[in-house]
């Protein structure tokens, strides 16, 4: 038989630990491994509220891809994938160019998702990349630049859509930020106003309340103002349109109202909810041997709960690492395992110093848990890229 080629879309948590798992797993002449990534860095999406507020540099945020692979093993590509043909066995990429497998790994992550609602993909800014967050943090500073010529308060009116984790992380470092941008550009504290809105009765809807009151104490002391139970019904180039009537006028919407699997996976002919594939206990795409998904593309069942997991990271990463144990077995003719879910918890950074968390049963809040946070970001980086890349890209 020939060598098997594993083909791997998307270098996000899902697919990079894939690949870095499989290179340490399988032997030279093994399988012929490609990953294919629209850019030539991974960038830490768990990170990126704050290079969009403008609290971290985005290169601090990125790094390459081939400084983590052993390119002997594993073959990166940098392109944008267009197209997955099933019944071909084949992925085309805006390039022209075509890729064959035998067996497909997608971690092409998620896209916002905007339940149709009217102008958010025309005027709102989104948390999704690099370059997205590059552009919010530019867009930002021009506003204050702009409002000391114009001194028109929507310059300085930020809206934030949304009051899930990245809703809140982002409106965090947003406060952080402001006290900075309002002595650089001479600007009155008093005149920016942060908006976080949410449809729900409650901010981060199905967490702690004790750690929900919290996180709303601590935000709104930093000038947050949050409206609960407030759906936004539309964007428009002049700002937002909420389900009551009310209209605020703003230069800047960011949307964080919640994600979808990526499109790529849904025109591909897989049957999907919001986006995301509910896959078999290994990882595949039903009724497909051959494909397995992880990260924000997979969709698993909480058995206690009987609703979906949240997409995160850390599931992503577990995935990876179960699904190239079995990618493993499945060239030796071994056993595969079935993902199972360990999670460890949940931490949110509210800003400098400050977050809130569960883990496992217990609440952690304040400087315990901004301090849990930057251990489970620094602990990713491990898992990804050893302690070389802790020593580059450590959060102290
Ligand atoms: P991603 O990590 O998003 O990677 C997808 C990759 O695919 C990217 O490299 C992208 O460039 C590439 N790609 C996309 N489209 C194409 C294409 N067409 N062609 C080629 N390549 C493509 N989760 C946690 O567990 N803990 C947290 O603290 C946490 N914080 C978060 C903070 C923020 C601000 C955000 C936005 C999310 C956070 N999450 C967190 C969620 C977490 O980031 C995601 O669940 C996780 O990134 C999903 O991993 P993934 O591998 O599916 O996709
Ligand atoms: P989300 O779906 O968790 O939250 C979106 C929020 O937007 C919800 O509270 C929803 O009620 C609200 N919303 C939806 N429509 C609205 C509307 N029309 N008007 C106002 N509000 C509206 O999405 P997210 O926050 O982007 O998170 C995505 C995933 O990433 C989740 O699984 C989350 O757990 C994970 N994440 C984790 C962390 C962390 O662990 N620290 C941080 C960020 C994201």
């Amino acid at each position: 038989m020939s060598t098997p080629k594993i083909l791997i879309l998307g270098a996000g948590y899902g697919g990079l630990m894939t690949a870095v798992r499989l290179q340490k797993q399988l032997n030279y002449n093994e399988a012929e491994i490609t990953l294919v990534n629209k850019h030539d860095y991974h960038y830490f999406t768990t990170w990126l509220h704050e290079p969009a507020a403008g609290t971290k540099d985005p290169d601090q945020c990125r790094v390459e891809i081939v400084d983590l692979l052993d390119t002997s093993k594993v073959k990166f590509v940098k392109g944008t994938v267009t197209e997955i043909k099933r019944e071909e066995k084949q992925v085309l990429l805006q390039s022209g160019e075509s890729l064959t497998y035998d067996y497909l790994v997608i971690g092409l992550g998620s896209e916002p998702e905007t339940f149709g609602i009217q102008g958010l993909k025309e005027h709102a800014f989104s948390i999704r990349s690099i370059n997205s967050v590059r552009e919010i943090r530019e867009h930002i500073e021009y506003c204050f630049a702009k409002y000391k010529m114009e001194k028109r308060p929507e310059l300085l009116t930020f809206i934030v859509g949304g009051a899930g984790f990245t809703g809140i992380e982002f409106v965090g470092e947003l406060s952080d930020r402001v006290p900075e941008l309002c002595k650089e550009f001479d600007v009155d504290p008093s005149v920016v106003k942060i908006y976080n809105i949410e449809a729900a009765p409650t901010v981060l809807p199905g967490f702690d309340p004790e750690l929900v009151n919290y996180a709303m104490e601590v935000l709104s002391r930093k000038g947050v103002t949050f409206k609960i139970s407030t759906p936004i019904k539309e964007c428009t180039p002049e700002g937002v349109v909420l389900a009551d009537g009310e209209e605020i006028n703003s230069t800047t919407v960011v949307w964080t109202g919640g994600v979808r699997g990526n499109a790529i996976i849904e025109n591909a002919g897989f049957e999907t909810m919001r986006g995301r594939v509910k896959v078999d206990p290994y990882l595949h795409a039903p009724g497909h041997e051959d494909v397995f998904i992880v990260g924000d593309g997979a969709l698993i069942i909480n058995e206690e709960t009987d609703r979906p997991y949240p997409p995160t990271a850390q599931i992503a990463i577990q995935q990876g690492e179960n699904l190239a144990q079995n990618l493993t077995a499945l060239i030796r003719g071994g056993e595969l395992k079935p993902f199972v879910p360990a999670l460890k918890g949940t931490v949110a950074s509210l800003g400098k110093g400050e977050a809130i968390g569960l883990v496992g049963d217990k609440k952690i809040f304040g400087s315990t848990a901004a301090l849990m946070k930057k251990v489970i970001d620094n602990r990713s980086l491990y898992m990804l890229g050893g302690l070389s890349l802790v020593l580059k890209k450590v959060k102290l």
